[in-house]
This record gives C-alpha cells, structure tokens and sequence, in this order.
C-alpha cells in the first residue's frame, strides 16, 4: 500500500478556471503527482463519489475544493469532502467569496429561472418548459440538484482549514501552497495562503493626492501608463483588495477588479473601497456627489462583483422570505438529509 500522501481536487459551481490554474504550474504538476496519490479529481480523472464514500473519514490528506456552493449537490460534496479530509482548502474566490456565482444573490432562484428559461433574449421555450427537480423516465426517476436562492462560500457550509484567494489563484501561490503541504509546512489553520497587503503595494505607478472629478470606463480614456488609475478616475480596487497577482491588471491599463478579495483584516472590501472614495471625491454637495456617482455604472458590480456572498450584506432581502422554497421548479430535492443544508 502507498504510503504517499493522499490528494483530492474537487469543483463546485465554478467555471473551470481553477482547475486549469492548477495545470498552469506548469512541472511543478509532477512534483504533486511525485508527492501525493490523486485519489479524486473528477474533472481529470474517471474517479466517482461512490470511491470518495467508501474511503474512511479523515483518510484523504488533502482537498483542493474550489466552486461556490448553490445546489443540494455541491452542500453535499462539500460534506462529504469535509468529513473524508483532514486538510480541506477554498481554492480560489468562489469557494472562498462566492465570485461570479455570488453575484447571483442579487437575484433570488425564481427571478433567475424566469430570466434563464422565458425572458433572455436568446430563449426559444414555446411551451413554457421549466426544469424539474424529478423527471419520471420509463427507466426510472432523474433528478436533478435542487438550487438555493443564495449561493454561499465553501466556509458557510463546513469548516475551511485554508484559504487559496484569487480568480484563479496565480500559479505561485498554487505551487506556494502545494510546497507547504508537501513539507509539512503549512501556515495556522484558518490563514490565507498569499500576501496580507493590498495590490497598491504591488503596484509600480506612482500615486498623487487624489481628488476624482468624475470616473471613466476604461474605453473612454488612454490613460498615462505610469500614473495611479484610481487618479485618473478609471475605478481601480487595488487600495481594498489583497496583493498576490503582482498587480496584473493595473500593469496593462485596467483597474483592479478585486479578485484576490479584501486584504488582512478586512471583513467587507467592498464597504472599504466605498469608503475609501468617499474621501476622495471632488464633491462638497449631496448633488455634486450624485453627479460623480453617476459615472460609475453598476455600483454593487464594481464593489461586489467577487465577494458578495461573503460579505456583511450577503445577498439582496428575498422577496418571499417565509414563502414555500419548494413552489419553484428546481427547488431543493425533497430526497436530501435536512442536515446538510445549511
Ligand atoms: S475563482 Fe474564478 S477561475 Fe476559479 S472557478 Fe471561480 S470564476 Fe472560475
Ligand atoms: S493603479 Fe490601482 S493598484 Fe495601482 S496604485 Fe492606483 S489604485 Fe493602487
């Protein structure tokens, strides 16, 4: 029998990016392979959940788990990877945010079903079809995961040993983080592998008193490439958001999107970016300000666009709180253990 450590790479509602991050460290991927048996990586290899349950509780080593949580199915694996593992890590903002899934908490799971299957555009749905939680096939019942009305991030629903920020981590700090966990050397339970300062940090451009007159898309500028963004009015995150990426997007002309989330002891980035503007508007009245803020199209996209889930707000009030979760199509599957929602 192996006596290498045992490794799991699991996704959850993600977009696939994450995964791809992990073959992005390039050589380093045979260093893993060296170091760990893969016991569960769906997306590379033909393992199913059945292998995952009949393992014994806490005999994986180590699960990279990276995706949100917004179905019955992903709660579910995200407990079964939980109970199985000894080391479970949120790789990458939407396990550790909720990300562009989260941004879905804007919404409630009716007003996305309405959108997604009858009112977009692009939708040919004549019959008015939904999709159904159970569907009776002469072969026997299909289900599909029933389908919260807010997403979470992985820590909402079970305890997260670690923390991999970013959309998708930088390929360093996945290799950073496979080094610590090969040499045993891993940070206190509960830290965030990376860097504790902002983007600003990182940054080469050289920042002046800022006074913002007015925001700008980035379209609509050329703007100089050795001054701060944020002084020319183009929004940039980098002064809320954790260093890491060696300020990427800054360093070709676009402000910091926030993907690497809020930096070391920050709860809310987005509260914190919203306050930090505050002091350098060039406004002295309420209308001056209105003025300037209309020039930032989709405010709570800007502030929130990774890390709504996680934050102090977490989601828009749902219009029917008490009302009957399961009146919707893709409500939650009835057949689920009540103990796994959380
Ligand atoms: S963190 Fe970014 S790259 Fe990773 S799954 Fe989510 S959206 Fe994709
Ligand atoms: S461009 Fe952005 S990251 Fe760079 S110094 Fe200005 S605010 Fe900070």
């Amino acid at each position: 029998m192996s006596a290498k450590p045992k490794l799991a790479i699991y996704w959850a509602s993600s977009c696939g990016g994450c995964e791809i991050a992990i073959l992005a460290i390039h050589e380093k991927i045979l260093d893993v392979a060296a170091a760990f048996d893969l016991v569960f990586w769906p997306c590379a290899l033909d393992f199913k959940k059945a292998d995952v349950e009949a393992m014994a509780d806490g005999e994986i080593d180590v699960t990279l788990f990276n995706g949100a949580i917004r179905t019955d199915d992903n709660a579910e694996m995200a407990h079964l990877m939980r109970r199985k593992s000894k080391v479970l890590v949120a790789f990458g903002s939407c396990a550790m945010e909720g990300c562009a899934p989260g941004l879905a908490n804007f919404a409630d799971r009716a007003q996305m079903m309405r959108y997604i299957y009858h009112d977009a555009p692009t939708v040919d749905n004549p019959e008015g079809v939904d999709p159904q939680p159970q569907t009776l096939v002469p072969e026997g019942t299909l289900t599909l995961p029933g389908f919260w009305n807010t997403v979470k991030t992985l820590d909402q629903v079970v305890p997260v040993d670690y923390y991999l920020p970013g959309c998708p981590p930088e390929a360093k700090w996945v290799a950073a983080a496979v080094e610590a966990i090969v040499s045993g050397q891993l940070p206190p339970p509960g830290s965030v592998i990376g860097m504790d300062v902002t983007v600003c940090d990182e940054c080469p451009r050289e920042r002046s008193e800022k006074k913002i007159s007015r925001f700008y898309r980035p379209q609509e500028i050329i703007p100089d490439p050795h001054k701060c963004l944020l002084d020319q009015g183009l929004l940039c995150m980098g002064i809320a958001t954790r260093a890491g990426c060696g300020a990427l997007c800054p360093s070709v002309n676009m402000g910091c999107r926030g993907c690497y989330g809020p930096n070391e002891g920050v709860d809310d980035g987005g509260a914190r970016m919203i306050s930090a503007l505050a002091s350098v508007l060039d406004a002295k009245t309420p209308e001056e300000i209105d003025t300037i803020l209309d020039t930032l199209p989709d405010p709570a996209g800007y502030f929130y666009r990774f890390g709504l889930a996680r934050s102090m707000l977490q989601r828009t009030a749902l219009a029917q709180e008490n009302g009957d979760r399961r009146a919707h199509p893709m409500a939650e599957v009835p057949h689920l253990d009540p103990k796994l929602k959380t």
